[in-house]
């Protein structure tokens, strides 16, 4: 049990409440740099489940992108792609369905691709949802190809 960002050896408290909160081993002072982004309400920490996840597959992607525009919760920039996790806290009005209807068309003009993918998904299902974003990035590569 070490820390995936410094290698610090963790507690087996320090690994009990990271696992409960990111599903991913870090120490105390990693783990509360990302609380302070949730606190903040910049990202859901399903964002940081899903950064870890991917990260073990190999890939880099960004946490808490600014694309200029907004706070993208993770991006993928060799690939354009980014994720957006719904929180799913309250039904959305319509203002804010078209407002995000227009931040994917604005990411779109810029060739980003944007995906929503639900949180309880990345909580419950975090392995299958890798393997389904990994299998997305395979398109958009052979897409980008084409191109
Ligand atoms: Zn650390």
């Amino acid at each position: 049990m070490t820390c995936l960002e410094c290698n610090k050896k963790l507690s087996y408290l320090d690994h009990r409440a990271s696992m409960d909160l990111f599903q991913a081993e870090l120490c105390a002072a990693h783990r509360s740099r990302l609380e302070l982004l949730i606190r903040k309400g910049q990202i859901p920490a399903e964002a940081v489940m899903l950064y870890y996840g991917l990260r073990e597959a190999g890939i880099r992607p960004m946490l808490a992108w600014w694309d200029g525009k907004k706070t993208v919760d993770l991006a993928l920039s060799r690939v354009k792609l980014n994720i957006e996790i719904d929180r799913g806290l309250e039904a959305m009005t319509h203002e804010q369905a078209m407002h995000e209807l227009e931040q994917t068309m604005h990411s779109f003009r810029n060739g980003f691709t944007t995906i929503r993918i639900p949180h309880f998904l990345i909580r419950n299902h975090l392995r299958e949802t890798v393997v389904n974003v990994l299998g997305i990035m395979e398109g958009l590569k052979a897409n980008i190809k084409v191109v």
